[in-house]
């Protein structure tokens, strides 16, 4: 998901589930009896090659993990069941690296667990992200038959050159082999990812990768400009010349004309690179787009949970050593620290105003100014007053039926007006997590 800067000071982990409060104020349902809504997202980092412009949190060569890491998931999903039971899951994510790497045997087990240690919605939306390298007939059955019923795979480019850019393994055939079985397999909710804006790649042969995919008739495409990200293979070759950068003029092009054939080809853009047919929205994503809480489990995954945000320490490795250390405390005192927990903060109420603003303003509907008073007491122009009025001066924001939404031209210069909206001073820390010891990094 975007990244969002946030206020408020970052502390040492020292998390314990049994001082957790036991409501969520940013979670709907919670009225009527009805228990308050939780999404769930698992991090599997594992991947059999890093593509060079990858700065997610995964790696390879770290294979003989493996083993241990899906016992150190089950035993986390343990930690945080006890307050993690008063909600509702109306959706389970796997996101990666690569999850469909994860063995049948292993995510049966996952499964298992989840059922045993959460309350999963009888109607649960389950993704799982794919690479279609690795994808076969049986691995799809087999996580069908287990309950995933949403596929998002990693498509990126229909050109062979283009993938060999990206790093990437696998070919254009390939995908297309990956696509028919799933659809075979059973999944009738499909995901394929896209980028666009290449280095060199001129707006025809990003209209043939599109029209391509088009022909698989996904129910959901996401279509993200290329970002050359710090850290990454693609960065270095750019930095040292050895290629040039992505020409944001031309992204700009493929972007409305991208715009234009999604609508033609009848899918609804609802956030700035998403596009989905008619009830085929992600609901796990829109969890996090609309600023509503969501825990995450695995190295490095990051939670918005109770009012905090949390985020697991990131190498594989610590991490499957911080979660056994913990669940072995839970087992001899009925009581752990979360020690996979790496850090932690209670957002200021700028911070949260902020993030909603900005989170929301990705979707096409926008924000409602009602929704956006009655949960901060306070209008979105009594709390950005400047910003709105300068970005709807300048075109690139607008009203209609009682939302704040980003124009056309907004949509093309997003990154600039989110970061208006940004609070200008870290506020105050809240109260938790409360270090209890000097910092030591799981
Ligand atoms: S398969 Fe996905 S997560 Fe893994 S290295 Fe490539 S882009 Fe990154």
């Amino acid at each position: 998901m975007t990244a969002v800067r946030t206020g408020g000071a970052v502390y040492p982990r020292r998390v314990t589930t049994d001082t957790l409060p036991s409501t969520d104020p940013a979670a709907p349902g919670s009225g009527d009896g009805e228990k308050p809504s939780l999404a769930l997202y698992l991090h599997i980092p594992f991947c059999t090659s890093k593509c060079g412009y990858c700065d997610f949190n995964s790696y390879e060569g770290l294979e003989h993990l493996e083993p241990d890491y899906t016992p150190a998931l089950v035993r986390e999903m343990a930690l945080w069941a006890p307050a993690a039971r008063r909600f509702r899951v109306d959706t389970i994510f796997f996101g990666g690296g690569t999850p469909s790497l994860t063995s049948i045997d292993d995510m049966r087990t996952l499964a298992e667990a989840l059922r045993d240690q959460f309350d999963i919605a009888p109607d649960v939306e389950w993704s799982l992200e794919a690479n279609p390298t690795e994808l076969s007939r049986e691995h799809l059955e087999g996580l069908r038959s287990i309950g995933v019923n949403r596929l998002s795979m990693g498509v990126q480019s229909m050109h062979p050159d283009e993938l060999e850019l990206l790093e990437r393994q696998h070919s254009p055939e390939r995908v297309a082999q990956a696509v028919g079985d799933a659809r075979a397999a059973g999944f009738e909710n499909m995901n394929l990812d896209l980028i666009f804006g290449l280095i060199g790649q001129p707006l025809e042969r990003w209209q043939e990768t599109l029209e391509r995919v088009l022909e698989f008739n996904p129910e959901h495409l996401s279509c993200y400009a290329l970002t050359v990200e710090p850290g990454t293979a693609l960065y270095y070759r750019v930095s040292k010349g050895i290629l040039p950068e992505p020409d944001p003029d031309v992204a700009a092009d493929q972007y409305e004309w991208t715009r234009a054939r999604m609508a033609q080809a009848g899918y609804e853009q609802y956030e700035i690179s998403n596009w989905a047919k008619p009830g085929r929205t992600c609901r796990h994503n829109l969890v996090y787009w609309h600023a509503q809480p969501y825990l995450g489990m695995g190295a490095g995954a990051h939670s918005f949970f109770v009012g905090r945000r949390l985020a697991n320490v990131d190498a594989p490795n610590r991490y499957v050593e911080a979660v056994n250390e913990s669940f072995e405390e839970r087992m001899a005192t009925g009581r752990a620290e979360l020690r996979q927990v790496a850090g932690g903060e209670i957002p200021d109420d700028a911070t949260l105003r902020a993030d909603a603003m900005i989170l929301g303003l990705r979707l096409l509907e926008g924000v409602s100014t009602a929704e956006f008073a009655a949960r901060f007491g306070m209008t979105p122009e009594q709390a950005f007053p400047e910003a709105i009025v300068r970005h709807e001066g300048f075109g690139l924001i607008e009203r209609a039926e009682g939302r704040l939404r980003l124009t056309e031209r907004g949509l093309l210069l997003a990154n600039e007006i989110f970061i208006d909206l940004l609070p200008d001073e870290p506020a105050p820390p809240g109260d938790f997590p409360t270090p209890t010891t000097p910092s030591a990094e799981a």
